[in-house]
């Protein structure tokens, strides 16, 4: 999908589920990494996410529905934000999605261990080891590796 054709769709899908006009930018942008979109109060563009882009078609006019919501609702000076009862409301009205689908492919791990007890941790998140030590003997923990491991879809 071009940037052009991007722009369309999002007019589209504002004339067809909101019966109003998409006045403003949007554009892809590559540095969206699991986000589905964004949208930007202080100019009104939207940018969004290129990898989902190459989803299915319905999933990526969810997340334009979502954008579009934030929006409309700025524009109307409602409560555009997730935590608003009028983001909810529309966007519960217009079918758009609460959550981007999880694109994420690898997930690190990383492995610690104890060096009294031998005990190994894995962990999602890097450790401080000099801050945090041993859950169960409070002893020293030392870096091993990292590794990855394929996630999902
Ligand atoms: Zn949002
Ligand atoms: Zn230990």
């Amino acid at each position: 999908m071009t940037e052009d054709e991007l722009q369309l769709l999002v007019e589209k899908i504002s004339i067809q589920f909101f019966n109003k006009p998409f006045l403003h930018q949007a554009f892809f942008n590559q540095r969206l990494q699991t986000t589905g979109g964004r949208y930007h109060a202080s100019d009104h563009h939207l940018d969004f996410n290129p990898k989902m882009a190459k989803l299915d078609h319905k999933i990526f006019i969810g997340i334009i529905k979502h954008e579009l919501c934030h929006y409309h609702l700025h524009i109307e000076n409602k409560g555009f934000q997730h935590k608003d009862a009028d983001f909810k409301e529309l966007l519960t009205k217009t079918g758009g999605l609460r959550y981007a689908p999880d694109i994420r492919t690898k997930q690190s791990f990383h492995v610690y261990k104890c060096q009294n007890c031998q005990l190994t941790i894995t962990r999602q998140k890097r450790i401080n080891t000099q801050r945090f030590v041993c859950g169960k003997c409070s002893g020293k923990l030392l870096y091993q590796y990292t590794y990855t491991k394929k996630i999902g879809k």
